[in-house]
């Protein structure tokens, strides 16, 4: 794979890489999308031996089963487990599922209490890595948070 651009979002034990792609794709979200109803998708990454990080290397964006309302965004199986596998494999086996980002028509983002149950009940899920990350685009600004051992932690807004 070849070396990718990326930036810290965070600091001391609870950072990650982001790829400038990824800053880029979140940044056209916040100019672009409505925020009339919300948006999402997963997010996928891979840990990178040059940066000593795990790094959030690509997104997936509503697919067709997915629910998109005012207030709620539902992501369904269906398309993304098809771009996930297709990213694992391209990525020779590196690339895997690290967490979820959809939008809020906020200025500045905070999860809804229900953000938060479905974040956790995410984290519980057998995953590759034991860290997962999750994204909240805000019309001013993105959010980054982390679940580590059953542990919520803001990382940072930018
Ligand atoms: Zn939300």
């Amino acid at each position: 794979m070849q070396k990718t651009d990326s930036i810290i979002i965070g600091n001391g034990n609870i950072k990650v890489a982001v790829a400038l792609e990824v800053i880029r794709k979140l940044r056209d979200i916040q100019k672009t999308h409505s925020f009339r109803i919300e948006s999402g998708g997963i997010i996928v990454g891979y840990y990178e031996n040059s940066l000593g990080e795990l790094l959030i290397s690509d997104l997936t964006f509503p697919q067709a089963d997915d629910v998109c309302r005012r207030y709620r965004f539902v992501r369904k199986t269906t398309g993304h487990q098809e771009i996930m596998d297709a990213l694992w494999e391209k990525s020779g086996r590196k690339k895997s599922y690290l967490g979820e980002w959809h939008t809020h028509n906020q200025g500045i983002p905070i999860p809804s209490p229900l953000d938060k149950l479905n974040w956790k009940k995410i984290a519980k899920r057998e995953q590759n890595f034991d860290v997962l990350y999750f994204v909240i685009v805000g019309t001013d600004r993105i959010g980054f948070w982390a679940i580590h051992d059953n542990m919520l932690k803001q990382i940072d807004k930018i």
